[in-house]
């Protein structure tokens, strides 16, 4: 279970989130919505421990996140979290097939059969030895949905994944990020501006000003699970 408690976070002195919290169950999928500026990519750096809250705790897997050296935290994250971007962070000068394997540092004969298994499951099989600078926006993006659950993360943290591509390839990637996750018996947290995307969650968290809006139980636990 990826955790928030009550984060409070702003810059400058203007407080952007007040007192946020939030569970992602494995295998469920949220998505985040709401208006620029709400605050979605703030509370997902958060979680993602990009970022540490001013106030308030983040819990990765029953370990508390937010306050772990920024060295053991990478370490950490590498094995519970994958992320994906509206802009691709790909590596330009490695393959797709290294590009995947790259968030757990993997090598081994396994990991490589897992890698490619997913680059298949993307829909790019024979294409590991691209490199990224020569896929189309879709294609980057679908190397990272492949490259963000390659390390078996218990949670992935996806902020407007679909933001920079057309109708089309946008509900693809976000079928393929929810399918696979759900195969993998990963929870997602989706942000986006996208109703149509959101449409793909099993539950819809809306963020204003900041905080949840209506925020109560159905912040912490799997629809399924509410009474
Ligand atoms: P969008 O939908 O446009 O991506 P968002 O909901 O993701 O918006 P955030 O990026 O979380 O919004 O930003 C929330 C507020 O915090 C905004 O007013 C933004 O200007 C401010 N902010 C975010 N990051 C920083 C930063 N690194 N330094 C200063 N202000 C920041
Ligand atoms: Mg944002």
């Amino acid at each position: 279970v990826l955790e928030a408690r009550k984060l409070r976070h702003g810059f400058a002195g203007t407080e952007v989130l007040h007192g946020v919290s939030l569970q992602v169950w494995p295998g469920e999928v949220v998505a985040v919505t709401g208006p620029s500026g709400s605050g979605k990519s703030t509370l997902l750096h958060l979680l993602g421990g990009l970022d540490t809250p001013e106030q308030g705790e983040v819990w990765w897997a029953g370990e508390r996140a937010d306050t772990l050296d920024t060295q053991t935290r990478a370490q950490r994250r590498a094995g519970r979290l994958g992320l994906v971007f509206q802009h691709h962070y790909l590596l330009e000068d490695l393959n797709v097939l290294d590009n995947v394997l790259i968030p757990g540092r993997l090598s081994g004969q396994d990991d490589r059969g897992r890698a490619q298994g997913l680059i298949e499951r993307v829909g790019l099989g024979g294409r590991e030895g691209s490199l990224p600078g020569v896929l189309s926006g879709g294609e980057r993006q679908r190397v990272a949905v492949a490259r963000a659950l390659s390390a078996r993360p218990a949670v992935v943290l996806a902020d407007e994944p679909t933001g920079s591509l057309d109708r089309a390839n946008a509900e693809l990637v976000a079928q393929l990020l929810v399918h696979l996750a759900r195969e993998e018996q990963a929870g997602v947290l989706l942000v986006t501006h996208d109703d149509r995307i959101a449409a793909f969650a099993d539950r819809s968290l809306h963020l204003l000003d900041g905080q949840f809006t209506g925020a109560g139980d159905e912040a912490l636990f799997p629809a399924a699970d509410r009474r």
